[in-house]
């Protein structure tokens, strides 16, 4: 392509939520803003993780200069595992957001081979011919960062994900002087975040919670169970600091709470007294009233600490009546169902559940800009052109009537999508062409079992590898189950073995077995440890991978 002219590349993240990727193209260089991964929706049976399709990247390897990151949420850096083992180009992030790569990489065996550079707040940095400047803002995790990145046309701002917080727990304040410098000498282009462009006013401040987190600290008598993301630093700093003023040890519960609690406090996020964490297996030790437990599992992930609790199928978090359970986070759309069946069996426990159900003092604050924030960041930059970026169709159109409004603040206003072309030059801005995108679905996050898309995955399961249903009734009103499982297979060769099935049928009964009455009676979990069981055996007895769907019958 001539110099002299920009293309904007958004290669997922526009018109879906999750999978944040853009790419940036000025003559033969590219930068790339985030590589984020989307979670599966349920329809997606067997998939773990989707992420973008980059065979933009990929057919312009030699041009590709780096990948730039905005922050650590596994929507924008969850799909680097996948990008770098096709394209190792050189990554980077804040010290925080570099932790988590780091983690992830090497759980992939990737982060020998990674070319990782640390940046900090206002140290500009070169990535090929573009100069960047990494902006402080404030967010629901720590160490974000917005982009300004200067080109030869002008210079673009890409927010990352943002709220203008202005008391954030880390006291690192959102530089609003950078945007508004900017603003003076000129912008040429501004991608805002869209998420919560349907909220009108100010989104509240982390600070917003501590009301309600002291409240039911004073009342809890018995023991307390918090649950929230793992990356919700904040939120593990305040649950750390209430639980040493109420005399109550901290436990974390599940992989993903520790890792990250552990990177938080390496780097000086969260400060963990001497004496007060102690083990999961110690809960036990300590009268009801001492003790804290920070637990992950606020999306009702059937394997998750919580879910696993909340069936009283947990090692050393017994959830029992007259506990106190507080999810402190959103029920993301979709998540509904599993979050409910969760809460659900809390209740069943005659544990007290605490929810966000838009109550106030509020148990849970969004980490993304509502109306009044968004324009106050389009009034400080006052960008030629501006483009809504990180959301669903209907929210990116609504973000651009709300630029659109602002007469005086924004010259135009360009409506695209993950896969379109918006390229810049002098005369002006256009949408030109599309690239190919979509999603890739991956199994157990392995880079070696990428598959194309959900059909030709399908399609190759079962061409390849066959089906496997195991068939198991259970009673309905007792949860016991029926006569032995049967597995009826379709396209699955199970070779000369004949004690294969045999040892399918096996596994099946021991998964039963191992299961309280409250798992089988909840055909989601008690489906998802099957198939999770039966994955493992078939796949270390015949390296296959077939497509294995659990039946349950009612009897
Ligand atoms: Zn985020
Ligand atoms: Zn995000």
């Amino acid at each position: 392509m001539p110099t002299g002219k920009l293309h904007i590349v958004p290669l997922g993240g526009l018109g879906e939520f999750g999978m944040n990727c853009m790419a940036v193209r000025g003559g033969d260089d590219i930068l790339v803003i985030d590589g984020g991964l989307m979670f599966p929706e349920a329809e997606l049976l067997g998939v773990d993780i989707v992420v973008p399709d980059i065979s933009y990247l990929t057919e312009n390897r030699d041009k590709v200069r780096g990948i730039v990151l905005t922050h650590g949420h596994e929507d924008h850096i969850g799909a680097l595992p996948w990008i770098l083992s096709e394209l190792n180009v050189p990554v980077w992030g804040t010290e925080f957001t570099l932790a988590y790569v780091e983690d992830k990489l090497d759980e992939h065996e990737l982060l020998d081979d990674a070319d990782l550079h640390e940046i900090k707040p206002n140290e500009r940095f070169k990535v090929g011919p573009f100069t960047v400047h990494p902006i402080q803002v404030t967010h629901s995790l720590v160490d974000c960062v917005a982009l300004a990145i200067h080109t030869p046309l002008g210079v673009i701002i890409h927010t990352g994900d943002f709220k203008v917080d202005p008391t954030p727990t880390d006291n690192k304040l959102f530089d609003l002087h950078s945007f508004a410098e900017y603003g003076k000498e000129g912008v040429l282009l501004l991608m805002q975040d869209s998420t919560n462009v349907e909220r009108r006013g100010y989104t509240p401040s982390e600070r917003a919670v501590r009301q309600k987190f002291e409240e039911v600290f004073a009342a809890t008598k018995r023991r307390l169970f918090v649950s929230c993301f793992s990356s919700s630093i904040h939120r593990i700093k305040l649950t750390v600091e209430m639980a040493w003023e109420h005399g109550r040890k901290v436990a974390f519960v599940g992989r993903s709470m520790n890792s990250s609690a552990e990177i938080a406090e390496d780097l000086g996020y969260i400060e963990i007294p001497e004496g007060l964490l102690i083990h999961p297996g110690e809960i036990k030790n300590f009268p009801e009233d001492k003790v804290c437990v920070l637990i992950s599992g606020t999306q009702g992930e059937p394997m998750s600490a919580l879910s696993r609790a909340a069936v009283d199928n947990h090692k050393h978090a017994k959830i029992e009546k007259g506990d106190t359970v507080m999810l402190s986070s959103r029920i993301i759309p979709g998540n509904e169902k599993a979050i409910y069946r969760v809460i659900d069996h809390l209740f069943r426990r005659q544990a007290h559940v605490i929810y966000d159900d838009g109550s106030v003092p509020p148990i849970h604050v969004s980490g993304h800009a509502s109306q009044e924030e968004l324009k106050l960041i389009i009034n400080l930059v006052k960008p030629k052109y501006f483009v809504p970026v990180h959301g669903e169709y209907r929210q990116l159109k609504l973000h651009a009537e709300l630029a659109k409004s602002m007469h005086g603040a924004v010259g135009n206003v360009m409506l695209i999508e993950s896969g379109d072309v918006l390229e810049i030059d002098e005369l002006g801005a256009r949408k030109a062409g599309k690239v190919n995108v979509g999603r890739v679905c991956i199994d157990s996050g392995s880079r070696v079992d990428v598959v194309e898309d959900l059909i030709v995955k399908d399609r190759r399961h079962l061409s390849e590898d066959g089906i496997v249903l195991p068939i198991i009734a259970i009673h309905k009103l007792t949860g016991d189950v029926g006569p032995p499982p049967e597995i009826v297979t379709r396209g699955f060769n199970t070779g000369e073995d004949d004690g294969l099935m045999d040892g399918a049928r096996q596994i099946v009964m021991q998964t039963l077995e191992q299961s309280s009455d409250e798992e089988r009676a909840d055909y989601g979990v008690i489906k998802e440890k099957i198939r999770a069981d039966l994955k493992r055996y078939i796949s270390k007895q015949t390296q296959k991978r077939p497509l294995i769907m659990p039946v349950i019958l009612e009897i």
